[in-house]
């Protein structure tokens, strides 16, 4: 090999090293590429996702979400945690989740009170149409009319004779304007012909402990919060407020059949993500919150606590939208006609 052949030789040497060194980096390079990329798409949920509950902590709305969380969080493969924000009878947790970033960690479970505060609240800060993905209905929860335990009427009948009596107070307790228990209020003092002086809480287990200890004297709340409390004893109970009577309280009579005709109230509950979900997330919540409303252990909690679930047919973004669009107008109508405003 003459001196040049070597040199020639030595230098195709050194460009093939330079191209396999550089084809290595650039595999190198793709290969890190497309574990990022991976990483990154990690199919949801890949973290903690956060369930806000508008009112406080040991509440019905809590309750539910709660036993909820735990059933749905197990078809999820991901834990949900409930952060509960409470106050201004719910909107002050709605308007958190409405700020929240639409990427399926940030929920909400709200009751009718969704459907209650735009007519209701002067200066509400969210748009409960626009601010929100409805993913499905989770159930529905009748209401009891409860007495603190010293209050002198024992009976529906009782109850109703004392009001209609001059001079007699009852202190009506409530979980803020807009809450399902303020709603119940206004009801029952339009089918009474009456006003009763009301006291408001963050929520009705507060509202509840005012009863306990005799601060307030009446109370009308969902199964979910009272159906403990009146089996032990610690406070009267009047009647449910469904039109037929609740399998899990037999002993209660219906509002309807004590002499308020027609009166029926109960409390629906949904889920919501803020607005601009994905497609494939708000499907994959949807698909799984439809199989938790089929589990057994699931169903049986919540009919221990009086609680109706969603048929799974219902438990879906549409029938949810539907349903809030129907309860804004009913709602309305009953606001603007008993004139309840709040800032
Ligand atoms: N859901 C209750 C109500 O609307 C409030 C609560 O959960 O504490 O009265």
């Amino acid at each position: 090999m003459t001196p040049n052949s070597r040199t020639t030789a030595f230098a195709s040497f050194a460009v093939v090293r330079g191209l396999m060194a550089r084809i290595f980096l650039a595999t190198l390079m793709a290969w890190i590429g497309g574990l990022g990329l991976a990483l990154g798409q990690a199919p949801y949920p890949n973290q903690t996702i956060t369930l806000i509950v508008p009112f406080p902590e040991g509440g019905p709305t809590d309750t539910l979400g709660r036993l909820l969380a735990t059933h749905w969080g197990a078809k999820l493969g991901q834990t949900i945690r409930i952060q509960n924000i409470a106050g201004a009878g719910g909107t002050l947790g709605t308007l958190r989740a409405s700020q929240a970033q639409a990427n399926g960690y940030t929920l909400l479970l709200n009751h009718i009170g969704q459907a209650t505060t735009p007519a209701l609240y002067r200066r509400l800060r969210h748009n409960t149409l626009a601010d929100f993905d409805p993913i499905g209905l989770v159930g529905e929860v009748p209401m009891t009319l409860v007495g603190n335990p010293d209050f002198a009427p024992k009976s529906m009948t009782e109850l109703i004779a004392y009001l209609n009596t001059p001079g007699n107070l009852a202190r009506y307790a409530h979980g803020g304007i807009g809450s399902a228990s303020h709603l119940c209020g206004i009801l029952l003092q339009e089918a009474l012909g009456l006003e009763l002086p009301t006291q408001a809480y963050k929520g009705t287990a507060p509202a509840l402990q005012s009863l306990m200890q005799g601060q307030t004297d009446l109370l009308c709340d969902q199964t979910t919060n009272t159906s403990v409390a009146i089996a032990q004893g610690k406070i009267k109970a009047y009647a449910v407020t469904t039109r037929t009577q609740v399998d899990t309280l037999p002993q209660l009579p219906t509002l309807h059949q004590s002499g308020l005709n027609g009166f029926e109230m109960s409390v629906w509950h949904g889920v919501y993500s803020p607005r601009g979900l994905k497609p494939e997330v708000l499907e994959m919540l949807a698909a799984t919150l439809k199989d938790t409303l089929q589990q057994p252990a699931f169903l049986e909690e919540l009919k221990a606590l009086g609680v109706s679930p969603t048929e799974p047919e219902r438990a879906n973004p549409e029938a949810l939208r539907t349903h809030l669009e129907l309860e804004l107008q009913r709602w309305a109508a009953i606001i603007h006609k008993n004139r309840h405003y709040a800032d």
